[in-house]
């Protein structure tokens, strides 16, 4: 697909690692499929991932780890 954020560069499906920080705590999900922009960067994730990524972020968040690092695995 077109990337809407620089409105150049075309998507292809890779994985990317996605960083989130909340207060004094970072947590980083690697092999997240998206799609890649070849020439900006920008990844865009479809609905599923994007839940299984939510569920992710909600389960460190209790851990209370100041940094983790985590791989995504899908559920099915
Ligand atoms: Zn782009």
């Amino acid at each position: 697909m077109k990337c809407v954020t620089c409105k150049h560069g075309n998507t292809a499906l890779g994985k990317t690692a996605i960083t989130f920080v909340q207060g004094e705590n970072t947590l980083v999900i690697k092999d997240v499929p998206a799609q890649i922009c070849d020439l900006c960067g920008a990844y865009y994730l479809d609905p599923d991932t994007l839940e299984e990524v939510r569920k992710v972020v909600n389960d460190e968040t209790k851990t209370g780890h100041e940094i983790s690092v985590v791989k995504l695995k899908k559920a099915a």
